[in-house]
């Protein structure tokens, strides 16, 4: 994806100002085939938007998503048809993503009759493997969502989207509702089945250790930007943005020789309506200089893989 930018607009104001949530500015990652790609930040920083935006769910406002080299953004419905297959997003919470009165058995059949995948025949042998890769039983089939415990309505709801067969998932926040035990369960579930399907995933938490336990590489987002990018140990060990470092130091750390002072920011975060000039950073930022305020910083690569958008670095 390259330079997205998201804009909402709001309700004119009293004077008939056209006014826009800034959700997402100009932001460019690649997410690469076999990869988790982590994306991380606080509730409202632009990441789901983001993942909506890389599938298409959403019309980005400018910019590009390309997908196996193809540009996709302008693709019509017709054509995102046959991409949307290969394209997946699970949620954070399984039980609205399935019909109550369905039982499981079916709803995890449905995409296949939807994209006309196999025989009825062919369907109830898919699912029964499915149910079995995820870890349920055969007799799950016919019973009903809400006989299943949360963690398990997320392994229906996986199962459900690996039955069109896509190479890429978006995740977003799929544990976070969760307990901390079942989190692990699923978190290794997803794994195995990204060497089982050779998936690629982008992975939307705003847990760091979720994302340290099954993120290839992480991208930190804070007010609609992209703030720093790196290979996952080199992110945990060398942060080098100053909202990264102010993140990590949050992370209860079980190795008193790597424990970091705990950096406390000041304020909230700014609206997403009125950003701030220069870096979006800079009223909470504990280095921010006197060009922070007026330049905004370019998302550079610093080292092989490492980007990071900050003035001062
Ligand atoms: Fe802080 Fe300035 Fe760097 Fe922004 S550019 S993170 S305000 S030091
Ligand atoms: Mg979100």
């Amino acid at each position: 994806a390259s330079n997205l930018v998201k804009h909402f607009p709001m309700k004119r104001g009293y004077f008939g100002e056209k006014s826009y949530v800034k959700a997402v500015s100009d932001l460019s990652l690649t997410i690469y085939q076999g990869e988790t790609y982590g994306l991380v930040g606080e509730s409202g920083c632009g990441k789901s938007t983001t993942g909506r935006m890389i599938l298409r769910l959403l019309e980005p406002t400018s910019g590009s998503v390309r997908y196996r080299g193809k540009e996709v953004t302008h693709f019509s419905e017709e054509e995102l048809r046959s991409i949307r297959k290969e394209m997946q997003i699970i949620f954070q919470d399984p039980y609205s993503a399935l019909n109550p009165r369905k039982k499981i058995g079916k709803a995890i059949q449905e995409p296949m009759s939807i994209y006309n995948i196999g025989d009825a025949k062919q369907h109830k042998e898919a699912v029964l493997e499915l149910l079995r890769k995820v870890g349920l039983q055969p007799e799950h089939y016919d019973r009903y969502p809400h006989e299943f415990s949360g963690g398990q309505r997320q392994r229906i709801v996986l199962a459900r989207a690996l039955a069109v067969h896509p190479a890429f998932i978006v995740c977003d926040e799929p544990v976070s509702a969760l307990d901390v035990s079942i989190q692990s369960q699923i978190l290794n579930l997803l794994e195995q089945l990204q060497e089982d399907f050779e998936l690629t995933y982008l992975f939307i938490a705003h847990d760091l250790s979720v994302v340290r336990h099954i993120s290839d590489r992480v991208g930190v987002m804070y007010l609609g930007h992209l703030v720093e990018e790196a290979p996952t140990d080199v992110l945990f060990s060398e942060p080098l943005h100053p909202y990264t470092r102010a993140l990590l130091s949050a992370v209860p750390e079980p190795n008193p020789k790597k424990r970091r002072e705990r950096i406390v920011l000041s304020g909230d975060v700014p609206s997403p309506i009125n950003l701030p000039s220069g870096c979006v950073f800079h009223p909470r930022c504990p280095q921010a200089i006197e060009t922070c305020k007026k330049e905004v910083p370019i998302l550079r690569e610093l080292a092989k893989h490492h980007r990071v958008a900050c003035h001062l670095i």
